[in-house]
């Protein structure tokens, strides 16, 4: 098995019917982000882009990429408060900041008395969401960033939607479209790499020979879905990406038949569907310390 270098190849990607050795793969991952920007005009090389990284594999080979691809990005940590989890990943964070050189900013929750620790309610990852888009999106409005990047995968879009579908959530759809424009208090959001799968990643980051967090969240409850769609993928190489795509269109038809109504939130100003936003109803229920700005 020869890679198009010529050399011994270690990898047989069945979905692009190629066969790659360790140090031809970056540059090939790389290349497939680059498509899918282009394919889907994702950014712009005039952009300054804020790049939210968990720690994981998915938002560090993110990151690397569109490094790589000489783009105008820095680096976002949002330090949630999970025992275990958050401290290691800061550190994640910074060592990998370091070796791509990156511009950081880093907003701890505890800075509003909160912790995801601290929630007791049933959704933990519900209102874990709702924190993060809450903080990724002030942070880059107020510091002047015109995209929010964030290294959703293919993986993470076929969960989405077979969880929304099943659960009659068509409204939800719209939101899987890799590019977001702004409007009203939201920045631009972006998913760079949602054409690429969580094993495309893990392969790059141990290549790279990056620190990546491998233990999942300790909130996180068992997903069946991922292990149906790797099952489905495997029957089919290239089924996610062609279901993706699939995703992604439907996603564009029915961003213009949904019409949100958007209020401000009463307390911080961001909009909300109800007088107070979920993330300050969070803080006046879970925080330490009084709301600040
Ligand atoms: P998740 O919501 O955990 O599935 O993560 C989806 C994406 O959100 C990741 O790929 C990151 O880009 C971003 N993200 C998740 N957690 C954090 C965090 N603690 N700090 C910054 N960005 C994050
Ligand atoms: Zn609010």
């Amino acid at each position: 098995m020869k890679c198009r270098c010529g050399k011994k190849a270690k990898f047989r990607l069945k979905r692009y019917r190629i066969t790659l050795c360790e140090s031809c793969y970056p540059s090939f991952y790389v290349g497939l982000v680059e498509k899918s920007i282009k394919k889907f005009n994702l950014l712009k090389k005039s952009e300054r882009i804020l790049a939210c990284v968990s720690g994981g594999k998915d938002s560090i080979s993110m990151i690397y990429a569109l490094k790589e691809l000489g783009y105008n990005v820095s680096g976002f940590f949002i330090d949630l408060g999970i025992k275990k989890q958050s401290k290691k990943a800061r550190g994640v964070f910074e060592e990998v900041s370091e070796m791509f050189d990156l511009d950081t900013g880093v907003v701890s929750l505890n800075e509003y008395g909160l912790s995801v620790d601290d929630l007791k309610i049933g959704k933990v990852c519900s209102a874990c969401g709702t924190i993060k888009r809450y903080l990724m999106n002030r942070f880059a409005r107020n510091n002047g960033f015109d995209v929010v990047a964030t290294g959703h995968t293919s993986d993470d879009l076929l969960v989405f939607f077979f969880k929304n579908i099943l659960s009659g959530n068509i409204e939800y759809i719209p939101k899987l479209a890799p590019r977001l424009e702004a409007h009203e208090t939201l920045v631009t959001k972006v998913k760079p790499i949602f054409e690429r799968t969580e094993g495309e990643n893990r392969a790059l980051v141990e290549i790279l020979n990056v620190p990546y967090l491998k233990d999942p969240c300790p909130h996180k409850p068992k997903d069946r879905w991922r292990g149906l769609i790797l099952n489905m993928e495997r029957e089919k190489p290239g089924f996610e990406q062609t279901f993706v795509r699939g995703i992604v269109r439907l996603a564009d038809s029915l961003s213009s038949k949904v019409n949100g109504e958007y209020r401000r939130c009463s307390v911080c100003g961001e909009i909300t569907s109800r007088d107070v936003c979920l993330f300050c109803r969070l803080v006046e229920r879970y925080g330490k310390t009084p709301i600040v700005g």
